[in-house]
């Protein structure tokens, strides 16, 4: 199989999921999310293209958390706000003196640049919507996690972002190459997903769908 026949099965297992627009609404706590943004497609997602794919690497039961982080923390707690923000910046004028300190974790932001707080938030409101697989194995979530990204970043039909693209500010060469909203494992050919667990995450999938979104007669 070819990256793009492999990315053609991985959007065809996630086609099946319903999309959440809050964190809150997921009904589970481990397992993978996967973002689509608005205006972003490609022939392999006909619902949108995948833009970024995310885990809660570290600890168990944080996957409503982690995705909490993302839609109202702060930059300093979420990558993904600190390269939603930087883009924004950079958008408007490439040589704001906010972006080092808004791009560098743990760096505090200053009064000007604090409203992309609330605008990042606004973005992420209005512009993207997720789906989650649920992994209970934090082993093979993370290696999952891993696999996924760097087949998609490899997929030609599925890393080629439109020009009015956010992520073509994004500070990360990664990101802008990739057209996901991901910095790592991107464009790593050992990583692509191994069939035997291509199936593996059709079937947690089947499960997902059947444990908490079928509805129970
Ligand atoms: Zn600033
Ligand atoms: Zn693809």
């Amino acid at each position: 199989m070819n990256t793009e026949h492999i990315c053609e099965q991985i959007q065809k297992i996630l086609f099946k999921l319903p999309f959440h627009y809050e964190p809150e609404e997921v009904p589970f706590r481990n397992g993978l999310y996967f973002f689509y943004e608005e205006g972003e497609s490609s022939k392999h997602s006909p619902q949108g293209r995948v833009v970024r794919i995310g885990n809660h690497p570290r600890s168990q039961n944080r996957l409503i958390g982690r995705l909490q982080d993302h839609y109202y923390g702060g930059k300093n707690g979420s990558v993904f706000r600190r390269l939603l923000g930087g883009a924004l910046i950079r958008k408007d004028n490439p040589k704001d003196a906010c972006l080092k300190h808004w791009e560098e974790q743990n760096s505090p932001i200053c009064r000007k640049c604090k409203p992309i707080e609330a605008e990042v938030n606004r973005i992420l409101e209005n512009k993207f919507r997720f789906k989650c697989i649920n992994i209970e194995n934090k082993e093979f979530r993370n290696l999952m996690e891993k696999n996924i990204i760097a087949t998609i970043s490899l997929c030609s039909l599925c890393n080629k972002p439109t020009k009015k693209w956010l992520g073509n500010y994004a500070c990360s060469e990664n990101v802008r190459a990739s057209g996901l909203w991901n910095s790592d494992y991107v464009n790593n050919k050992d990583y692509i997903i191994a069939k035997t667990d291509l199936l593996k995450l059709k079937r947690l999938t089947i499960f997902t769908i059947n444990r908490f979104y079928l509805k129970k007669r």
